[in-house]
């Protein structure tokens, strides 16, 4: 059974701070590995080492994977916390990591594989009995009748998808059988070019949903929880802008049979780590669409509402332990927002890079602040523009949204343009307030 001793962090920005807080509360030794751009990160600044794997593009650093092992090597690393996004969901560098002697931090490369795979995880999940968006069961074939003819068992508009498809690419919705079959076609030429496959499949395209996922932790040896769900709604252009957990008006018992129905799919398929079933809930019904094999942006929700640390969970199930909880220690009580804040115009959303010249983080009761940034830290124009998360928790909805609504007036951060002012007015926009807006929302909010 590896102890965790030393833990390297094969990722940038606030994850990493948030990974280097949870190993440092455990007593593990961290490994900060970074770009040459990247030298001044904050958890770079922290950690027990450090080692710089390349230059600022990401290909050549944050998703180099024999620079990543070399830095494992040298340092004498015990394990590889991959966070979200670069190789977090990546098989090959999870092989690689456990075949180089390494523990990986997440599930086996054969789980993520499969989860990968949209087809193969549908399937997992059916015979777990998790509910699915109702279609082709399967790829899409060369027969044009059999595609017509499911098309047309299940009713336009449907959404034809790449199976192996991600971030919202990949994707086509047809609202007649006129251009059903050329559809097709389009999607697998673009599938095989943009992905290296062109399997595709054919599902219910739901017209307003909501965005529900499930929190999992399992530890691959047969104990599985869940920890409640999130709404994560509130989006543009597929990318989360603000989330809360649990998930406001779904009645109590529909929610807790779907997180029966995913801790269920944990045990058969002995999963191990944390994990997240996203849905899309629409009429009072749950519809599987992904399993995300990571830890995600949006974990603190649950953290605030459970009282559990996911990462030191993670950290806990990938030094072998079982899992020290069961369902029913976990109590889910009041309620969280996340609001995540970006490097961006407001108005246009083009990234803001640049020097903060002034930063003041929000406080007070119920508010934690997840972020790298500092007065005078450069936000370099290469990566992802999150540059951090204000969260809020309070006893019920309302007290959550009104330390929210305080949090973000403290906030003050100077020298780069961020989304601060999206924020603002989505705290005080009357439908949010009321809960349980669609997919399509913010993006409609915003046109007008
Ligand atoms: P990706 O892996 O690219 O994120 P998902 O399967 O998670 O792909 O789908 C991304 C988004 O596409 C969903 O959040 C939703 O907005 C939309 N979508 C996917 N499937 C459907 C569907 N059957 N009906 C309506 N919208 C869908």
């Amino acid at each position: 059974m590896p102890t965790l001793e030393k833990v390297l962090i094969a990722n940038r920005g606030e994850i990493a701070l948030r990974i280097l807080r949870a190993c440092n509360e455990l007593g593990i030794q961290t490994v900060a590995v970074h770009s040459q751009a990247d030298r001044d990160l904050m958890h770079v600044r922290l950690a027990s080492e450090a080692v710089c794997i390349g230059p600022a593009a990401s290909t050549e650093s944050y998703l180099n994977v024999p620079a990543i092992i070399s830095a494992a090597e040298i340092t004498n690393s015990t394990a590889i916390h991959p966070g979200y996004g670069f190789l977090a969901e990546n098989a090959d560098f999870a092989d690689q990591v456990e075949k180089s002697g390494f523990v990986f931090v997440g599930p086996t490369a054969d789980t993520i594989r499969q989860m990968g795979d949209k087809v193969s995880a549908i399937a997992a999940m059916k015979r777990a009995g998790v509910p699915t968006v109702p279609g082709s069961d399967g790829p899409l074939t060369d027969d044009n009748q059999r595609t017509l003819d499911i098309a047309n068992r299940i009713g336009y508009p449907v959404i034809i998808k790449a199976a192996a498809g991600g971030g919202g690419r990949g994707m086509r919705v047809v609202h007649n059988e006129a251009v059903l079959l050329s559809s097709v076609q389009v999607t697998q030429s673009e599938a095989a070019a943009a992905f290296g496959s062109d399997v595709v499949y054919l599902e219910k395209f739901l017209q307003k949903p909501r965005h529900v996922e499930i929190q999992v932790l399992a530890d691959g040896q047969g104990n599985a929880v869940h920890l409640g769900d999130r709404d994560c709604s509130l989006q543009r252009r597929h990318q989360k802008v603000m989330e809360e957990a649990p998930a406001p008006g779904i009645p109590d018992a529909i929610r807790s049979d779907v997180a029966e129905s995913c801790v269920n799919a944990c045990k058969e398929l002995n999963y191990r780590g944390a994990g997240t079933f996203e849905f899309l809930y629409e009429d009072g019904g749950f519809f599987f669409i992904e399993m995300n094999t990571r830890i995600q942006v949006e974990h603190p929700v649950t953290e605030m509402i459970s009282g559990i640390d996911i990462v030191k969970e993670q950290l806990s199930i990938a030094s072998g332990k079982p899992l020290s909880l069961t369902q029913d220690d976990i109590q889910l009580t009041g309620h969280s927002f996340e609001c995540r804040i970006n490097a961006e115009d407001p108005q246009n959303f083009l990234p803001s890079p640049g020097t903060i010249k002034y930063f003041h983080a929000p406080g007070g009761p119920g508010i934690r602040v997840d972020s790298h940034i500092y007065g005078g830290y450069t936000v370099p124009p290469f990566y992802d523009s999150l540059i951090g998360k204000i969260i809020s928790y309070g006893e019920n909805r309302d007290i959550a949204l009104r330390r929210m609504r305080q949090a973000l007036d403290e906030l003050i951060i100077e020298g780069i343009r961020t989304n601060t002012p999206l924020h603002r007015s989505l705290v005080q926009d009357k439908a949010f307030q009321t809960g349980g807006v669609s997919i399509h929302y913010l993006e409609s909010k915003l046109e007008d």
